[in-house]
């Protein structure tokens, strides 16, 4: 059976490059995406470069959408061998000024967002082989490098790298590995055009996570070398 890979917030940016990539890679791609019209267009767009992609409803910070993803990825495969967690969201405000309701927010999709996708995949991909979920983190959620600012996003990015860590411990016996990956300043409509990276050098660890068995689980990732959380 052909490998198959989940990726959240995947119509555009990271997202679709890390599903790009993986189909040009063999997998079948599950392109998830909260707004039909963009997932089926960047479904389509991948199946035009010979990828064999597939528009999956899905939206994070819904337990609904991600409960209806999961009942249809079960109906149709009965498995999942990779998930990556990618979509997000970005909030500037420092913590001295940021409402509540933008921090919940950013939680939603950033924390909850991953942990629901896990919650309910992991039964899917302990039936994979070589499984394995991929956190898109941040450096801004690094400890040592909370400085002002963003405080929802390194506040959820943090969070985000607990998961990591709980997962691939309470995971270790079943071989289903678990990473965090900072993808560095990509041009993106999050990281803006002038950020330093391509969105091919953003997606090149996830990537590489999916594919090698060299990864450490439990890790946080940058270009492809083991960083501090
Ligand atoms: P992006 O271009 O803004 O793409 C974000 C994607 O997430 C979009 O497809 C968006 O869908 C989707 N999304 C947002 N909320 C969602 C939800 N509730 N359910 C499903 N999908 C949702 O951003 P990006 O730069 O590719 O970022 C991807 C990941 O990399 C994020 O986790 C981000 O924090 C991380 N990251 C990015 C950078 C950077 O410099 N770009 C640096 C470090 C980490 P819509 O199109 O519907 O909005």
């Amino acid at each position: 059976m052909t490998k198959l890979a989940l990726i959240t917030g995947a119509n555009k940016g990271i997202g679709y490059e890390i599903s790009l990539e993986l189909s040009k890679k063999g997998f079948t791609v599950l392109l998830g995406a909260r707004d039909a019209q963009r997932g089926e267009a960047a479904a389509a767009q991948i199946k035009k470069e010979g990828g064999d992609a597939i528009y999956l409803s899905l939206d994070v910070s819904n337990e609904d959408s991600v409960r209806q993803a999961k009942d249809w990825v079960q109906e149709k495969y009965g498995k999942l061998d990779v998930l990556v967690n990618n979509a997000g969201i970005i909030s500037h405000k420092g913590l001295v000024e940021v409402e509540t309701e933008e921090v919940k927010n950013t939680m939603e999709t950033n924390f909850y967002g991953p942990m629901r996708m896990n919650h309910y995949f992991i039964p899917l991909l302990k039936k994979g082989s070589s499984a394995k979920i991929i956190n898109i983190s941040s450096g801004m959620g690094a400890l040592d490098d909370l400085h002002g600012g963003y405080a929802a996003y390194r506040l959820s990015k943090a969070g985000l790298n607990a998961q990591t860590i709980l997962l691939a411990n309470e995971l270790k016996s079943t071989g289903i590995k678990v990473f965090a990956v900072c993808p560095g300043w990509v041009k993106t409509d999050m990281g803006g055009q002038g950020a330093s990276r391509p969105v091919e050098k953003g997606a090149e660890t996830p990537v590489w996570l999916a594919t090698t068995e060299e990864g450490l689980t439990g890790k946080f990732y940058r270009d492809k070398k083991v960083i501090a959380y």
